[in-house]
């Protein structure tokens, strides 16, 4: 048995999605669970980074699911400020 790093599921290695990175091999449950792996693997590769433990992200305890919420508020406060830009741009052509 082999267990799925994504979801904890343990799988009959036979049957498992098999991933090799390196030496290492990774087993999954499904194609979805290996495809998000793969996504996750830049953030992975990104936070074991010697630069990504040190003082600009210390904060973030390497916390993958801390880094993706505020990069998505980083966006929504980004989308709202274009949008307060194209009112004005609005305003100003109307009047
Ligand atoms: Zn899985």
């Amino acid at each position: 048995m082999v267990v799925d790093p994504i979801c904890g599921m343990r799988v009959e290695k036979t049957q498992a999605i098999k991933l090799v990175r390196g030496v290492k091999e990774y087993f999954f449950s499904s194609h979805h669970c290996k495809e998000k792996f793969i996504k996750e693997e830049v953030w992975r590769v990104f936070l074991s980074h010697p630069l990504a433990r040190s003082s600009l992200f210390k904060n973030y305890s390497l916390n993958l699911n801390t880094i993706l919420n505020d990069l998505k508020g980083i966006i929504k406060g980004a989308l709202v400020l274009s949008n307060i830009f194209l009112d004005k741009i609005y305003q100003i052509n109307e009047g």
